[in-house]
Formats: structure tokens, sequence, C-alpha cells
């Protein structure tokens, strides 16, 4: 698979604050791909850089595999923050001067209006609309010059729930269409609802970059405890199926499988034929969400 994007060494100075710190990743083409961080991670200034709206310290953008050209950049849709609709206007008006400021001779304003589901409310105007109207409108905007790669900063924030499903469901028929998303995104559940592919950015760091089901799996985790935890912890780092044994809660351990592995017999056995005895068996569920945390912290 060709990739649509890759960065290579990505730095940015504000000053004295390093907003990126060498960051390098590559986006296959016809992925949703998650830049996923907490707030200050550096997700908008990622993309900033990455559609030319800002200049890095250091490293390079490679677009479709070469350096960056106006070709490429027009195969390129960006929605990076709400767009200055006119708010008196009709949506299919503000399409026509979005299109005409983007110098698009044949829009197919209908087509994209339909692809949102808008077409019904073309003549409203922008005003009338709730705020998943405007974000969808935003997006027939972005779609008027037929992107191959589409970059969105943040799409669902501020949106009621109904909102954000009507997005996700959006970004996911887009990638139906052939097309390449990368969005930015703090919300995890959000990445691993929609997205195929994730790099984790955390303070201008990136912390991890590739396949979600590969980097956010949800480990099997199995807790236990005995008199002797420190002989326990040996014994169980010799055990072949585990990924991984961490000092837990209270006097216990934590031993990760992967997803869908973690037996107890199997854990009781284990232990009993290294001559431990378990004072305390239980298999608990790790949820992305600490995971998440793990990673960030
Ligand atoms: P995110 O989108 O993940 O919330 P940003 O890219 O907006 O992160 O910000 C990354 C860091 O860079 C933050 O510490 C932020 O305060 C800082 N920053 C962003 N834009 C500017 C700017 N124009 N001037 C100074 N600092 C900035
Ligand atoms: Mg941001």
């Amino acid at each position: 698979m060709a990739n649509v994007l890759t960065v290579k060494n990505l730095c940015k100075n504000y000053g004295s604050i390093r907003a990126l710190n060498g960051v390098s990743f590559s986006v296959p083409a016809g992925t949703i791909f998650g830049i996923l961080g907490p707030n200050g991670s550096g997700k908008t200034t990622m993309l900033g850089i990455i559609t030319n709206i800002l200049k890095p310290t250091e490293g390079e953008v490679k677009l479709f595999d070469e350096a960056p050209t106006a070709a490429h950049r027009r195969r390129m849709g960006t929605l990076l923050e709400t767009p200055n609709f006119y708010h008196y206007l009709s949506a299919v008006k503000n399409l026509e001067i979005a299109a005409a400021i983007k110098a698009i001779e044949t829009p197919d304003i209908e087509g994209v209006l339909k692809k949102v589901n808008l077409w019904q409310r073309k003549d409203s105007k922008f005003q009338t609309f709730s705020l998943g109207m405007k974000q969808r409108l935003a997006i027939a905007s972005c779609l008027l010059g037929n992107p191959d790669v589409m970059f969105f900063d943040e799409p669902t924030n501020g949106l009621d729930p109904v909102g954000i499903a009507e997005i996700r469901g959006l970004i996911k028929g887009l990638a139906r269409d052939g097309k390449t998303v990368i969005m930015a995104s703090h919300m995890l559940d959000e990445v691993e609802k929609v997205c195929t592919h994730v790099a984790i950015l955390k303070k201008g760091e990136l912390i991890a970059a590739g396949a979600v089901d590969e980097i956010l799996v949800n480990d099997d985790v199995v807790e236990v405890g005995a008199d002797d935890l420190a002989a326990l912890k040996l014994q169980l780092q010799r055990m072949p199926q585990n990924t991984g044994v961490f000092d837990g809660d209270a006097g216990r351990l934590t031993i990760h499988f992967a997803p869908g592995t973690a037996s107890l017999g199997a854990v009781n056995q284990f232990c009993f034929q290294q001559g431990t005895v378990l004072t305390h068996l239980q298999l608990k569920k790790k949820s992305l969400e600490t995971k998440f945390i793990e990673l960030t912290n």
C-alpha cells in the first residue's frame, strides 16, 4: 500500500515552547488515521505543518511519497477549524462561494450536499443549522474539490451525541468511497470506533503508531497474590504465555495476556508447579482507557 503522507523528524518550536519533537510516521492510503493525544500534545500543530499552514522548525513532509507540490495539495481537503460561512445565505449559496474561492470550475454541489445528508436543507440559511449540520456543511465544502485525502481537526468537538454519530458515520463513509481521512482527536473511544490506524502524541513526542487493533489492544489482565510476592514475580516472568508482569495494588501482581488468552486455571497450575500457593487469583479486563493513560503518562 502506498503512503499518502510521511512525516520525518518533525519539530516545531513556538519561541521556547517545543510543540513537536522529532515526530515520524506514515499514513497508508485508504486508512482512517487518527492523531490521538491530550490537549496541547501538538495535534493541531502537526496538521498545520502537513497542510502547509505552518513551517516546521525541522523535519520533512512527503505527500504521496514525493516532495509536496501544488498538484499534491489540490488532492487534499482540510477542515482545521469551523469555517466562516455566511450566516444569512443558504447552504447552496455558501458552497457556490466556497467553490469560487477555491477556483473549482464545475463543483458538484448537489453531490456533496447529498453525501453529507443536507440536500433537503439546501435552501435553508446557514444560521438555521444545528452545530452538527454546520460541521457537515464544512465537510461538504471540503469535498468540493473531490480530494483524495482529507484532514479533520477534532471534527466532533462541541457536538451533541447525535451530531457526533453523524460525523463519525460520514467519516467512515468517506473511507468506503476510497478517501484517506486523517483526523486529530483527544478522544480515545473516538479513535477506537472510527480509525483504522493511529499515531499517539504526548507533549509533542510520538509514543506509538500503527494499526488501531495492534496499538490499542485490550489485554486480559490476571491479578494474583501470594505470601512471597517477590518470588512469585520471578516465577511468573518465566511463564511463557504472558506479555508482562507488573506490580499491582496492595500486595498484588498483575499478569498481562493477549486479548482472550488468559486462563485462571493455567496461572494457578503454573504457580503451584513452581511451588507457590496463590492467596488471590482474579481475572480483570483492562480498559482501553487504562491503556491510553499508561501510554500517555
Ligand atoms: P493540540 O492540538 O494537541 O491541543 P497544539 O498543537 O494546539 O496541541 O499545541 C501544542 C503546544 O504548542 C501547546 O503547548 C500549545 O500551547 C503550543 N502552541 C500552539 N500554538 C501556539 C502558538 N501559536 N504560539 C505559541 N504556542 C503555541
Ligand atoms: Mg488542537
